[in-house]
């Protein structure tokens, strides 16, 4: 048998695999950087043997809540089904006796590189997307922006970012959803919209973190979601780049997409913390949330992150930065679970690319619903 991670996004380290009774592996850390949540690996050789698989630092992770996580397998790399997990407060254990020769396994159902320049191709096609370069990371790689429907100063700017940490792979898939239905001529939601607002989405923020197989971190160990204030071009190009094209196009509604390693709901984070975190602004996001929530019950607001204080804001981070900088009617983070969605749970699957891809395709609604009235 083997164990082999030598792929894009692969990343697992490994301690001991002769014996399919007893694999031992480590979750690696992140490239130049302490942060250690994502793996994604293939296992060789043991069909119809009864596997063992303990990931035995699992305890000494950056979230190590893994209490209701199920870890992730798929054999033709398209269908990822979870695979009961226990987790004893130190190690993860994985017993599974695969069907093939050939197996992988992941923290969560990875969107490769591949699949991105795909979606790109894709979105090109489209009469009404163009697709811009915004320039290369540290890489080397291309960061593109897509702009979908035609910019006129008296449209609203909508912008929607993700994957700024990288292993949060959720949050392409929902990129992947949304994209299919704003582009989509058929969808009567998708052209309104486009009669009174710019989309400027950017479906992967940190390629190199992905390809890397990192949780957080960019090439050169930052965390981009703690770059926005002051973002620099030997440390974090995505966010300068990102950042000055939105200075050229200003911001109304923005959303920044994410998953949550700990939480099993999807929820939004705001940006209560900014110091001119205005009534209006309040008022907009709870619209926003409530229609959110009428649109697809997957989405709920009982559960997420404790609201920021007034003024304790970090503005480093993206959703923060923008509402402040660009008062943007909504600015809102999308967390969505790297576990299931305990209040409608899946247990074949668990929260899955086809339920975020579900949920992206749904927030055109609450956008449709406040941008009449955002500024
Ligand atoms: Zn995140």
């Amino acid at each position: 048998m083997k164990i082999s991670s030598k792929f894009d996004s692969g990343r697992i380290e490994i301690v001991k695999a002769k014996d399919p009774s007893d694999i031992q592996l480590k979750i690696d850390h992140d490239s130049h950087s302490e942060f250690r949540q994502w793996f994604h690996f293939r296992l060789q050789g043991a069909m119809n043997q009864a596997c063992r698989i303990r990931l035995i630092n699992a305890g000494e992770s950056s979230y190590p809540k893994w209490e209701g996580y199920n870890i992730v397998a798929s054999y033709d790399r398209e269908t990822w089904f979870r695979v009961p997990t226990e987790f004893d407060g130190k190690q993860l254990l994985v017993k599974h006796t695969p069907e093939f020769n050939d197996v992988y396994y992941a923290y969560f159902a990875p969107y490769s590189f591949e699949r991105h320049l795909n979606l790109i191709a894709y979105a090109q096609q489209s009469p009404i997307c163009k697709v811009k370069d915004l320039g290369q990371t540290l890489d080397g790689h291309d960061l593109n922006l897509l702009v979908i429907g035609k910019p006129t100063v008296t449209k609203k700017k909508v912008w929607i970012i993700a994957r700024q940490h990288p292993g949060e792979t959720m949050a392409e898939w929902f990129i992947d959803g949304m994209l299919e239905r704003l582009l989509d001529p058929d969808d009567a939601i998708a052209k309104q919209l486009l009669t009174q607002a710019v989309f400027y989405v950017v479906p992967n923020m940190n390629i190199d973190g992905s390809i890397r197989g990192n949780l957080r971190t960019n090439a050169s160990g930052a965390n981009l979601n703690r770059e926005w204030l002051n973002p620099t071009m030997e440390k974090s190009p995505e966010v300068f780049l990102v950042r000055e094209k939105m200075h050229q196009t200003g911001v109304d509604l923005f959303l920044d997409v994410h998953g949550d390693e700990q939480l099993p709901y999807n929820f939004l984070s705001g940006a209560e913390g900014v110091p001119s975190f205005s009534d209006k602004q309040k008022q907009l996001c709870e619209q926003f949330k409530a229609a959110f929530i009428r649109a697809n019950p997957d989405m709920q607001g009982q559960y997420g992150y404790p609201t920021d204080r007034p003024n304790a804001g970090d503005l480093s981070m993206a959703t923060n930065y923008v509402a402040e900088i660009f008062k943007a009617g909504v600015a809102y983070t999308i967390e969505m679970p790297f576990k299931d969605n305990a209040s409608a749970p899946d247990e074949t699957f668990g929260w899955s690319p086809e339920r975020s891809q579900r949920l992206g395709a749904s927030v055109l609604n609450p956008i449709a619903e406040v941008l009449p009235v955002l500024r």
